[in-house]
């Protein structure tokens, strides 16, 4: 068994990848079951950019995907939806109207900035822009529930390198005492190492603190916006988990998550 619950094609706004494409590598490398979840990043402040997903165009476009493949692979319709505060009404007015297999909620905008653009950081120390960011989060996973999983808890990291030796575990664990109790998860998210990270996001400290506060739903996904990178890494993340103790895997139908033995995967 081997999934990937985290990959994007020529529906989001930054990858240019046709989905037969990346659905035939993911056959190639024995995948068994996989997960598009195209960006929904309302408000994004880059005027270049709109992420904006055509919804029913995406819905016709996996259902015949799903029919195409059908013998060969398991392909689920998810979507990434960008956290902000003054979005999170119109985000749940697009879950209650689609339905989706599966919902990463992420922060690719804090405080209104861009972090890829790197205007989050004008002003800030690093120090003072991570503590922002996972406030931010925290504020949102107060508020809104229309999601599964968590995506990139730590993709702040990647754009600013920190100069102190704090590692946030104060914010960190209020976010997972507040996601766990309502059944969401996290998702660990290969691209990472695709973006010299040398890790995969969240690091592991982070992983082990979600381990200790009771977590158990997480998912596996590469962040793929080249078929290349489909399940980059994955021997190696799933080594890492096991050996922090996490004991299964999950994949996600009609939003519900099935909890799979985490040694079924390779
Ligand atoms: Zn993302
Ligand atoms: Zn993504």
């Amino acid at each position: 068994m081997l999934v990937d619950y985290h990959m994007h094609s020529d529906f989001s706004e930054d990858c240019f990848t046709p989905m037969e494409k990346t659905i035939e590598a993911a056959i190639r490398k024995g995948l068994t079951e996989i997960c598009f979840t195209e960006h929904m990043d309302y408000d994004y402040p880059d005027p270049d950019f709109t992420f904006e997903l055509d919804v029913a165009a995406y819905r016709e476009k996996i259902k015949i995907m799903q029919e195409k493949y059908a013998k060969q692979i398991t392909i689920k319709k998810g979507i990434e939806i960008g956290l902000q505060p003054h979005v999170l009404e119109k985000n749940k007015q697009l879950i209650e109207q689609e339905a989706f297999d599966f919902i990463i909620a992420s922060i690719h905008v804090s405080d209104k900035k861009d972090l890829h653009s790197g205007d989050f950081f004008v002003g800030r120390t690093p120090s003072e822009a991570y503590r922002f960011y996972y406030e931010e989060l925290l504020y949102c996973v107060e508020r809104f529930d229309h999601y599964n999983v968590l995506g990139h808890l730590d993709l702040v990291k990647r754009y600013k390198t920190l100069d102190t030796d704090e590692n946030f575990h104060d914010i960190i664990e209020a976010i997972f005492k507040e996601i766990i109790p309502k059944g969401k998860g996290i998702e660990v998210n290969a691209s990472g190492y695709a973006y010299n990270l040398g890790t995969a996001m969240p690091s592991h400290d982070i992983l082990s603190l979600y381990k200790e506060c009771g977590g158990e739903i997480i998912t596996i996904g590469s962040d793929a916006h080249k078929s290349e990178h489909v399940a980059h890494r994955f021997p190696e993340i799933i080594q890492q988990l096991k050996q922090i103790g996490f004991r299964y895997l999950a994949t996600f139908s009609e939003q519900k998550p099935t909890l799979h033995d985490i040694n079924k995967f390779i």
